[in-house]
């Protein structure tokens, strides 16, 4: 069976820890060659060994990138595309929830910057030079493939429900990621390119269990949750690889939700 990104390209940002990592690793088994983009060169260079040793056929390129410098994110797609000869997909994963983001009267202006600099303008400089590099992509019909493609914008379920949680910087910025990608995804929907939000529920992921540190804080959120518990990297990353593969094929502009249905949940603490 050939895999689902058999001959594709694709680029995942924040690829050395969790939705990033596990998807790395996914799409690498599907035949995609990947390239693992972070700002911990270390933590991304671990992932591409991980892999070799996983899937010792895939092609993986490693390279430090920080998604809110467009020149970084310029030149990961340049070098994708001379490495590779195109770019399929997109996974604009790379995303920082600040310990400091607070509410709107306790949030400083540079924490607000930092995150709107990394989780929104990161998304927007992903997507302009991944569009420039989708519309050139060669196009080769016995291999599936052809101009135009995937990209992937990770939002979160705080973007579609109000948390109680004070973050204001981290919900603002994934509200800016859901309309951003929907506008993509209308501009461009003739030229092949599909642009899809993918929106995780809360996930046993450093990102969040940094911030959970305590079984106390933990079950003030697990309440909520129907399935009774967090979801793990790897079942967004199942979900980013259904976006990314043809299966996905007539979706664009979606809110995708992998939420384990928090958003669709009225809870009664007993
Ligand atoms: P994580 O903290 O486990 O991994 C994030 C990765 O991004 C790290 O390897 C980090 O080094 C990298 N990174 C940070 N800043 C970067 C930058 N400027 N440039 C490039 N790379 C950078 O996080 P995760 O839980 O896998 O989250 C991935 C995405 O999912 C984020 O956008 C996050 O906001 C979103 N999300 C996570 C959750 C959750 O509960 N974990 C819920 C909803 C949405």
């Amino acid at each position: 069976m050939p895999g689902r990104l058999q001959h594709r390209v694709a680029i995942i940002t924040g690829a050395g820890s969790g939705i990033g990592l596990e998807s790395a690793i996914l799409f690498a088994s599907e035949g995609a060659s990947v390239v693992l983009a972070d700002i911990n060169l270390p933590a991304a260079e671990r992932v591409s060994k991980l892999i070799a040793e996983l899937h010792p056929n895939a092609q993986t390129l490693v390279k430090k990138s920080d998604v809110g410098k467009e020149s970084d994110v310029k030149a990961l797609v340049d070098d994708t595309v001379a490495k590779f000869g195109r770019l399929d997909v997109m996974f604009n994963n790379a995303g920082i929830m600040h310990p400091e983001d607070s509410t709107a009267l306790d949030t400083e202006e540079s924490i607000w910057d930092l995150t709107m600099q990394i989780n929104v303008k990161g998304v927007w400089f992903g997507s302009k030079y991944a569009i420039l590099a989708m519309r050139k992509n060669p196009t080769d019909v016995a291999k599936g493939l052809r101009v135009g493609g995937s990209i992937i914008n990770t939002a979160s379920f705080v973007a579609v429900m109000g948390a109680a949680t004070p973050q204001l910087a981290y919900t603002a910025s994934k509200g800016a990621v859901l309309a951003m990608t929907r506008e993509l995804a209308m501009v461009h929907a003739r030229e092949g390119i599909r642009v899809n939000s993918l929106c995780p529920g809360p996930l046993r992921t450093p990102l969040l269990m940094d911030f959970l540190n305590t079984e106390e804080k933990r079950q003030r959120r697990l309440v909520h949750l129907p399935m009774g518990r967090f979801g793990e990297a790897v079942e967004l990353a199942r979900s980013a690889l259904f976006l990314a593969s043809d299966d996905s094929s007539y979706m664009t502009g979606t809110d995708f939700l992998v939420d384990g249905g928090l958003s669709s949940c009225y809870v009664t603490p007993e």
